[in-house]
């Protein structure tokens, strides 16, 4: 992507007298780490990023940050927003709009064509974060790492994130504006860790997840990241009735990431976000994505593709025989 045109554009769009803020991508204050950008003005625009390491998806501020209540006395500001999105994010932020929770005339959705983000755990385990900001480039044939005045070439296929490698929409799908040409989408990897995990008969697949969810410290950071789980009152933090305790014990973390699961199938858009924040490495993804694939095969739905689409687990139809009821 031409970064000065990224930036010109953003300018434009944040002197609008309609536009509140543009969240976009910046440099982050060292090694592989990007920020968000909350963008007011063309200073702000003049910093803004695109690059293989802008994995965040930005889609979680939009109800992160516009959901909070407002301030007694305040009122509240209706100008739009705009947001930056790959073609994961912009699925995100259709399945917002099918689930109303954003409204489309609030936004301005500035697209950008995704050639594909690299993994920065497995580039941090190959080449050490340093103090200063590294900048990656796409190149012909994956990625250039410029750190400390050296540059490396970087394979795709070492260093590519697993939900690029699986990504079926690299372009966005809904956008007002595009920035660049969309990107040929590339061939497909097999899903090696939902396969992997198939494979196993039903108590070494119990065996597995005991393990992993036993790792985990209910930091929330899953559901705090994920750009789907924006209820205003989430049944996990609900102490009457109790339904999850918050005690960290396998029975208790086993409840909450099923849970989780369950209220994000058919509405999860495998952004991985959930899985990349995770403290504790817990392959979130593989269990959000057989869900997905589940949801795909069985019911042929595909969730954040369509804004026409009928919510899948919340429509209603009065003619629906409920055969399974009887
Ligand atoms: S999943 Fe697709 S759109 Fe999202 S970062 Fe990867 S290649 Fe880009
Ligand atoms: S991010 Fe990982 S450790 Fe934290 S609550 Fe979620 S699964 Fe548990
Ligand atoms: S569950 Fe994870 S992969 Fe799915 S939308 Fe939420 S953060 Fe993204």
């Amino acid at each position: 992507m031409d970064l000065e045109k990224l930036r010109e554009t953003a300018a434009e769009v944040v002197a609008r007298e309609d536009v509140k803020y543009l969240l976009g991508w910046k440099s982050g204050t060292f090694g592989y780490r990007v920020a968000p950008g909350f963008v007011e003005d063309t200073a702000g625009a003049a910093e803004l990023i695109f690059s293989p390491l802008c994995t965040a998806n930005l889609a979680t501020y939009l109800t992160l940050v516009e959901k909070l209540p407002v301030p007694r006395g305040q009122e509240p500001d209706q100008r739009k927003v705009a947001v930056m999105v790959k073609g994961c994010d912009s699925r995100a932020v259709t399945q917002l709009l099918v689930e109303k929770g954003i409204d489309r005339d609030d936004l301005i959705i500035i697209g950008c064509p995704c050639p594909g983000m690299v993994d920065p755990a497995l580039l941090a385990e190959k080449y050490p974060e340093t103090e200063e900001p590294a900048v990656v480039k796409w190149s012909e044939n994956g990625f250039l790492l410029a750190q400390n005045g050296r540059e490396t070439n970087l394979a795709r296929d070492e260093f590519l994130a697993v939900k690029c490698q699986l990504c079926r929409y690299p372009n966005p799908v809904v956008s007002d504006i595009m920035l660049g040409e969309p990107v040929e989408a590339w061939e497909l990897a097999e899903d090696k860790g939902v396969t992997e995990v198939e494979g196993k008969d039903a108590d070494e697949r119990w065996d597995f997840w005991v393990e992993q969810f036993s790792k985990c410290v209910r930091c929330y950071s899953c559901r705090n990241v994920c750009p789907l789980c924006y209820c205003e009152d989430c049944v996990l933090d609900r102490l009457n009735p109790t339904w999850v305790n918050r005690s960290v014990n396998i029975s208790e973390n086993t409840a909450f990431n099923i849970a989780r699961a369950f209220h994000l199938a058919g509405r999860c858009i495998e952004c991985g976000e959930c899985e990349r924040v995770c403290p504790a490495n817990i392959p979130l993804g593989r269990l959000n994505r057989k869900l997905a694939r589940e949801v795909r095969d069985k019911y042929g739905f595909e969730p954040g593709v369509d804004p026409e689409a009928e919510p899948f687990q919340a429509s209603y139809k009065p003619d629906d025989p409920e055969d399974f009821i009887l």
